[in-house]
């Protein structure tokens, strides 16, 4: 496969561009891939070469590189009229209500720009609202780019998980592991009434994929009930994609206080929001007294996008086919590996997929849930199927990065950089798709 502009272009970034791009997850080795564009469930890239596309703007993109007219019309006109004002209009109040009406535990909307600046804006109303600092993350939990939440270790030792940023702040982040009720409440009895809430992806969706096992994000309602701590549920990437237009609170039965969204909210474009009770949200200024914020917020162009993209998923069968076409191709990885590498598993829900390389000593996959781990109780892979963002960095992270990505773009098929970030099937997708796909997995586990 000739490559050879994508190396020439990344040779230029490298001079302008630290590390050569805009996020450091694009650096893939040796060199990223340049997209030229999107064509459906492809792209293509700046050598011409076509790839089936599993990367999906890295959650945005619901339908797949075209955007339907609709939505295309409603973009353009927006833009043509002038791109922003500095001044509300009609579309922002439009898509508010959309979700408001689709997302039950939602009865007000603050629109923002990207899901950082939304889990920024979430956890400092958490903390003016109940007048508390401490904040309780999941350990390998990602909630964008932020002082609050890039923080490792465990509640006794957190520490910043990059520099830049002072261990003080650090101190006000309590990590906990993701599925295991004991720690977070000891947690809670330690910390309890200093705790401001709990910020948690409804499943880790930037860690493998890590279902919730029945009955952990009930505890963590009770427990925020208890000690009057808000919990808040980080949707950026479930948001309008597991559990379709009710989200993933509306899949596992949760109503959360505080709900931030992004990604598919936006419709391709920049974006964040938070969403929540009344009650709470009007504590943002200039309603209350929590500064918030931003020039760009609630974009015509973005506003417009995620509307139209959302009327298009309620009005189409837009979920069942990319719900139908996910569980096919998990059901048809659990019948690849059990062949040819019994030691892995299949993780994801709905739409999303990843095949995690756990180790050698997991049990073989007779009886594992045949549509992806389910985290179910009954399942013989139980035990061993990843529960924590530990589990899934114990894996063969290197094997995935640097032997099985770079296969599978030979093949044609393109994957995110790298173990942890989540795939996507799109509207875009065609049976034949899934079927290519596995032949492309079963290629590389038959070398
Ligand atoms: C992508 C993501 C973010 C960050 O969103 P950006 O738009 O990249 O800032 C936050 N939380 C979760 C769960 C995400 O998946």
């Amino acid at each position: 496969m000739n490559r050879e502009t994508s190396r020439d272009l990344y040779d230029r970034a490298l001079s302008v561009l630290p590390g050569g791009v805009n996020s450091s997850v694009r650096a893939t080795q040796p060199y990223p891939t340049f997209v030229r564009r999107g064509d459906g469930a492809h792209v293509v890239d700046v050598d011409g070469n076509r790839y089936l596309d599993y990367v999906m703007g890295y959650g945005p993109l619901l339908l797949g590189h075209d955007l339907p007219q609709q939505v295309q019309s409603a973009v353009q006109r927006a833009a043509s009229e002038g791109p922003m004002y500095g001044a509300p209009t009609e579309v922002e109040v439009d898509l508010a209500e959309f979700v408001v009406r689709h997302v039950p535990s939602v009865e007000m909307v603050r629109f923002v720009n990207s899901g950082t600046e939304a889990t920024v804006s979430a956890v400092r109303l958490a903390r003016g609202h109940t007048g508390r600092n401490k904040l309780v993350v999941m350990q390998g939990g990602y909630h964008g780019a932020q002082e609050s939440t890039l923080v490792e270790g465990d509640a006794e030792h957190p520490r910043p998980s990059t520099s830049g940023i002072p261990q003080s702040f650090a101190r006000e982040t309590l990590p906990v592991p993701f599925n295991d009720e004991a720690a977070v409440r000891e947690v809670f009895e330690r910390h309890g009434d200093d705790i401001a809430g709990v910020l948690v992806e409804p499943m880790l969706g930037n860690n493998g994929i890590v279902l919730p096992v029945d009955g952990y994000h009930d505890t963590l309602r009770d427990l925020c009930d208890e000690y009057g701590s808000l919990l808040i549920f980080d949707e950026v990437i479930t948001g309008f994609r597991v559990g379709g237009l009710q989200c993933a609170q509306g899949k596992f039965g949760v109503t959360p206080d505080l709900t931030t969204f992004g990604k598919i909210v936006g419709g391709g474009f920049p974006v964040g929001a938070i969403g929540g009770r009344a009650e709470i949200l009007e504590a943002f200024t200039p309603s209350g007294d929590v500064f918030q914020s931003g020039t760009f917020s609630g974009h015509p162009v973005t506003m417009a996008a995620g509307l139209e993209t959302l009327r298009f998923a309620a009005d189409e069968d837009v979920y069942d086919h990319v719900d139908a076409l996910g569980e096919r191709l998990r059901s048809g990885l659990v019948d690849v590996l059990a062949d040819h590498a019994p030691e892995y598993t299949v993780v994801g829900t709905d739409s999303t997929f990843k095949v995690v390389f756990t180790r050698a000593n997991t049990p073989a996959q007779d009886g594992a849930c045949s549509t992806g781990c389910a985290q179910r109780p009954d399942c013989a892979r139980f035990e061993a199927c990843p529960k924590t963002g530990a589990d899934v960095g114990n894996a063969e992270t290197e094997r995935w990065e640097r032997l099985f990505r770079p296969f599978m773009r030979e093949q044609g098929v393109l994957l995110p950089a790298n173990q942890f970030e989540t795939q996507f099937v799109s509207y875009a997708h065609t049976e034949a798709d899934i079927e290519e796909t596995l032949d492309a997995y079963e290629a590389f586990f038959t070398g």
